[in-house]
């Protein structure tokens, strides 16, 4: 394939934006080469600026589930920005998508919307701190819930990605009150609300973690987790941004089969807008300005265009939930596809998959959570996404990233792109 255009454009990027991107993992830093400048897309394709067509599994890193551009999402757009594209006065909208999002969502009540995934998780800390009254939160090292201070330690993702997970810029203050665990190790969180008891306010956690590959907690895990949260007077806090909307109607709290206190949401709800969002039950709802004295804003909270989209993906998925399903037989025949094609060809690897989540980790130890997610071979992850990319497949550019299918992938794109394996899978040595 060739990149002409996307180096020059990427050239230019950089001398006006920092490392010529606007969000630091599509810079290709982890994989090298040159980042893919995209036109425009539809359905399960990207279309990038050399006129290369790429099948796309990111789906703009979750949003868009039912593929690009879709239609009723698009078209809803449109007829929200004739009327005005912004108003910092409330609209009826805001309270359809409340609404339809609280409906489809066990154990919520209210609702508030912020502009992403780091608003909504940096929002809800707060709310648990002045809920409870309390400093001190959780986090397990791997997980990522946005860019905000206090979630800037041993984050995963692109801050893994990086080798940076500690950020310059975040002050020992902020930094002694965030607790570190390890996901899927329960006895880690207990040493830390033994040693802290009565100074933690939440524990945060992804319930389906999605930024060290995908991982999925343990049965035992993830109820021992809810319970000690229970007995200790400590919030769950469940950040569905990657898996609300995503996993089923209910998101990981339906799927595991667990209560959290707070949940948080990015991604879908936005429909591919700048959406985020967190949730919870009316007693700790009442607590947020105006109605109680926790104070969190928005000048573009609840924009008509962002409502209008995310009012039309959720509506779609509300009345056609066997969505789920379809996404997540794709991604088994991917997954099986791609089992069968690395075995063939002998090369050691980890499969994690659930629903519409997937990843591949090239080590012979089962991932499950940071430590072992880092011991994923880099070299060779390199060599798998240039290889499926130089055959038309655009993977997430890090091992520490999901795969997120969009329902618009037909089964022939996924024995496409199962093919392209086959073809480039002597060359992983
Ligand atoms: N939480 C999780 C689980 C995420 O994956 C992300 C972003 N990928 C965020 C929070 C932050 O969301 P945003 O990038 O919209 O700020």
């Amino acid at each position: 394939m060739i990149y002409k255009r996307s180096s020059a454009l990427f050239e230019e990027a950089q001398q006006y934006i920092p490392g010529g991107v606007n969000s630091p993992v599509r810079a290709f830093k982890a994989v090298g080469g040159t980042p893919i400048f995209v036109k425009e897309a539809k359905g399960a394709y990207l279309y990038d600026e050399d006129g290369n067509r790429l099948i796309d599994y990111i789906a703009s890193w979750g949003p868009l589930i039912l593929g690009h551009a879709h239609e009723p999402v698009i078209n809803a757009v449109i007829e929200k920005a004739k009327k005005g594209t912004s108003f910092g006065m409330p609209t009826e909208i805001e309270t359809q998508l409340a609404k339809l999002a609280v409906s489809m969502v066990p154990n919520i009540d209210k609702i508030r919307f912020v502009n992403s995934g780091t608003e909504a998780c940096m929002s809800a800390i707060r709310l648990a701190r002045g809920y409870t009254g309390k400093d001190k939160i959780i986090k397990f090292a791997g997980c990522y819930h946005g860019h905000s201070d206090s979630f800037l330690i041993q984050a995963g993702s692109g801050a893994v990605t990086f080798g940076s997970p500690n950020s310059p810029g975040v002050t020992q203050g902020t930094a002694k009150d965030t607790l570190l665990a390890e996901y899927n190790d329960l006895e880690s969180v207990k040493a830390l609300t033994t040693a802290n008891k009565g100074e933690i306010a939440a524990v945060i956690i992804e319930p389906v973690a999605g930024n060290m590959g995908c991982i999925i907690p343990s049965d035992s895990f993830i109820k021992g987790l809810r319970e000690l949260c229970t007995q200790e007077g400590i919030l769950l806090i469940f950040d569905e941004v990657m898996t609300g909307f995503r996993l089923g109607k209910g998101g990981a709290q339906e799927v595991l089969g667990i209560d959290a206190d707070i949940v948080t949401f990015g991604k879908v709800i936005g429909g591919g807008l700048p959406v985020g969002a967190f949730a919870a039950r009316n007693e700790i709802m009442a607590y947020l300005a105006p109605e109680g004295p926790v104070y969190q804003a928005g000048t573009l909270s609840g924009n008509p265009l962002a409502m209008s989209a995310g009012l039309a993906m959720l509506t779609q998925l509300n009345e056609h939930p066997e969505v789920f399903q379809s996404l997540a037989e794709k991604t088994e025949y991917l997954a099986k596809g791609i089992e069968k094609v690395l075995d063939t060809h002998g090369v050691v690897y980890q499969m994690n998959r659930l629903g519409s989540m997937m990843s591949v980790h090239f080590t012979d130890e089962p991932v499950v959570d940071f430590k072992t997610s880092v011991k994923g071979n880099n070299d060779f992850f390199k060599k798998y996404f240039h290889g499926m990319l130089n055959h038309g497949v655009y993977l997430p550019p890090s091992a520490f990233e999901s795969y997120f299918l969009n329902d618009a992938l037909s089964y022939e794109d996924l024995d496409a792109t199962i093919l392209a394996l086959d073809t480039i899978a002597p060359t992983l040595k």
